[in-house]
């Protein structure tokens, strides 16, 4: 089974090829970075300007790289949500023409999906199974009673915990995207500043990143004013391991009350060292769950996650038209109240 697959849900272009659902023949990524850089963040014009530049010779190279023609293609994926609608649009125009040239079975997936089945480059997924989805634009529980169904259990009720990465870090004079940096400055510092850690004792699966933010930015700017000088590396450890025991604290608790066989980190921020490093700590504790960590170079977007995603949906019979559509509020179910 051959699975061409798309992706465009935001300053990402990417084109991959997929064997089986989880041999990664090819995975071209053209990212926007350095476009959108000057601007603090992702300018959604921009972004689909890039995407129609880039998407052909992404398409072009992925075949190339992966040696296949179309005719040994058995289905086109990609992601139609969420996301930016003008990125999103050109990815999906993209796989439908691919689809309706070569008459190609179409594969919706959902980009959240995406992210979580990214974790089947690392083996099978075992249900029941809980994935902690953390990224740019989303920061959720998401509870997996069978493969291609997913319930939210939990999630931010303002800022991405990646968002809040990029946003503390453009106060400390870090490019965007600051995930990555901060990460490593984290490694080298203390939290000396012990920021709150919100909605952690709730009974709840939510999260907020808002409060941690602004205290970050106050503390800042207020020594600013007073001319004093903040250690960065403090800073972003201070900030690490608040976002860390949240998020941390609260899947230990989902995992607690409903035991699973796997729980998957997966998104843009699963990418964290720090994360990384302290979850596996805390699950080993736990008999019965097997921590999955998307691989390293798989957790930012990407197509060979969509076209892990779409083997499955495939497999399962889910199948598009002509008229789908981007929908970029796409979101997963939320679980009933009373199973929570
Ligand atoms: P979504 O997936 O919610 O639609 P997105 O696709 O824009 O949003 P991703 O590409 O999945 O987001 O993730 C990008 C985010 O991950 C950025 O906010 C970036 O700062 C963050 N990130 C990347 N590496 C790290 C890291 N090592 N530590 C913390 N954050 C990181
Ligand atoms: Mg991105
Ligand atoms: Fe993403």
């Amino acid at each position: 089974n051959l699975i061409m697959s798309f992706e465009s849900s935001c300053d990402e272009t990417s084109v991959a090829i997929i064997k089986n659902g989880n041999k990664i023949l090819s995975n071209v990524v053209a990212t926007q970075i350095k476009s959108h850089q000057r601007f603090g963040g992702v300018v959604p014009e921009v972004a689909s300007r890039h995407h129609i530049e880039e998407i052909t010779f992404c398409i072009r190279d992925a075949m190339k790289q992966a040696n296949v023609t179309y005719d040994d293609l058995d289905a086109v994926a990609v992601t139609y949500g969420p996301g930016l609608v003008g990125a999103l649009l050109i990815g999906v125009t993209a796989a439908k023409t691919v689809a309706w040239a070569h008459h190609l079975p179409l594969i919706p997936v959902n980009h959240l999906a995406g992210h979580i089945y990214a974790a089947r480059f690392i083996k099978p997924i075992v249900f029941p199974a809980l994935a902690l989805v953390v990224s740019g634009g989303h920061t959720e529980l998401v509870w997996m009673p069978k493969e291609g169904e997913f319930k939210i259990m939990g999630e931010t009720r303002d800022d991405a915990a990646g968002e809040a990465y990029d946003k503390i870090g453009r106060v400390l004079g870090i490019n965007y995207p600051a995930g990555p940096d901060v990460d490593k400055m984290a490694a080298k510092g203390h939290d000396t500043f012990h920021f709150p850690r919100a909605m952690d004792n709730d009974d709840n699966y939510d999260f907020s990143f808002s409060g941690l933010k602004s205290a970050f930015i106050n503390t800042v700017h207020h020594a600013h004013q007073v001319h004093k000088k903040l250690n960065h590396d403090d800073l972003a450890t201070s900030f690490q391991d608040a976002v860390i025991d949240v998020l941390v604290d609260k899947t230990m608790r989902a995992l607690k009350k409903h035991p699973v066989k796997q729980l998957i980190l997966a998104g843009g921020v699963a990418a964290n060292h720090g994360l990384r490093s302290r979850l596996e700590k805390q699950v080993d504790q736990l008999s019965g769950t097997e921590l999955i960590k998307a691989p390293l170079k798989l957790c930012g977007d990407n197509a060979a996650m969509i076209g892990a995603a779409g083997y499955i949906f495939y497999k399962e019979g889910i199948k598009a038209d002509a008229s789908l559509n981007a929908d970029p509020g796409l979101e997963f179910d939320w679980l009933p109240n009373e199973a929570k």
